[in-house]
């Protein structure tokens, strides 16, 4: 019966509090399937113009295909994560050469597309054709493991699997994509992680962690790792109107992005430390220094120092083609997709 009682709660709750959000209104798949991509690990708010640029500048899923990955990746700068913005790319190509540019319209089918793991599959086959499949993501989590009291860690695969069952048991067969929306909204509105409104919560009669006061400790999670400090020093090469910028390779985080010339360090070092190194650059080149920055990555702190140095042509032609550079104008800097750090660097300094 609490199930019951659950689910009631919940859709009258969300049809009372509920945001109104653009791909709520649709049942088109690529647009859900935009949005799911785009809001992993991102707020709504910051989510949303770019929700609208994709959808602009790619109106249909052949539009998407056929950009190229410098396109994509420009248009998701600031978003961070670009493998989600690679990954979006091929699973456009993908839907387009195997699919002829049609959604498969199953949880099951969808899941054979690439980037489109069980979370994001189950998203778009309720959002889109009102499959009942479960939704499960971090709101749902929280919420499931609060009100049913599941005190165990929740990145354990059986701690996975259990709440997997639960939560497919509790979603009903009309109108699960409501049910789906109005449970990811309850744990981002109202059971939030830090601060849950217990107090005023349709579910405080029922909820186990809300009874034995352990809103705060639910859910469990095993601790995380200590995140690893990571020094870059980037020397920006600069001669008349372009520097040199080079593109991250594969099987990086930052794969066909494009960055200064990088000198990677163990500690903070001076620039005299790192010029020790240098035939060719000495103190004289140098007209700027900026930072360091500091950006905080899952597992990672980057703590990033930019130095700027004018230098003849020919000392730019040889670091160019010893390290593989490129030229780039400075008026394209702008729309060359790079890292967040180094935009953060851009936008707060004149070149
Ligand atoms: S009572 Fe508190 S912890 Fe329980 S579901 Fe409601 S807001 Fe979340």
């Amino acid at each position: 019966m609490i199930q019951k009682k659950f689910h009631k709660e919940l859709i009258r709750w969300y049809l009372k509090n509920k945001r109104e959000l653009p791909w709520r209104e649709t049942t088109d798949p690529y647009p859900i399937w935009l949005s799911e991509i785009i809001l992993q690990q991102t707020r709504v708010q910051q989510g949303m113009p770019y929700y609208f640029a994709f959808l602009t500048q790619f109106p249909s899923v052949f539009d998407l295909a056929n950009a190229s990955e410098k396109d994509v990746l420009s248009l998701w700068q600031g978003l961070g994560y670009y493998s989600r913005a690679r990954n979006l790319h091929k699973t456009a190509q993908q839907i387009v050469t195997e699919f002829n540019g049609v959604f498969p319209d199953s949880y099951v089918g969808l899941l054979t597309l690439k980037g489109v793991g069980p979370y994001t599959a189950a998203a778009i086959a309720s959002f889109a054709y009102k499959e009942k499949v479960s939704v499960v993501d971090g709101n749902v989590y929280r919420v499931l493991t609060r009100v049913f009291g599941i005190y165990e860690d929740i990145t354990l695969n059986t701690t996975k699997k259990q709440i997997a069952e639960l939560a497919q048991s509790l979603i009903p067969t009309k109108d699960p994509d409501i049910y789906n929306q109005a449970i990811m909204e309850f744990g981002a509105m109202h059971c939030t992680p830090a601060d849950p409104n217990c107090e005023n919560c349709p579910f405080s009669g029922i909820c186990v962690a809300y009874s034995a006061g352990d809103q705060k400790i639910l859910p469990l999670k095993a601790k995380a790792k200590a995140k690893q400090n990571r020094f870059f020093n980037y020397f920006i090469i600069r001669n008349g109107d372009v520097v040199l910028m080079k593109e991250r390779g594969a099987n990086d985080i930052w794969q066909g992005l494009y960055e200064f010339w990088l000198h990677e360090t163990e500690r903070i070092v001076s620039l005299d430390e790192l010029l020790l190194d240098q035939i060719r650059l000495t103190e004289k080149h140098l007209r700027a220094e900026y930072g360091p920055y500091k950006h905080i990555l899952s597992h990672q702190i980057l703590h990033a120092s930019f130095y700027a140095f004018d230098v003849p042509k020919i000392i730019f032609n040889a670091i160019k083609k010893q390290y593989s550079m490129q030229e780039i104008n400075i008026s394209e800097i702008t729309q060359t997709p790079k890292p967040v750090l180094i935009t953060k660097c851009l936008r707060a300094h004149k070149f």
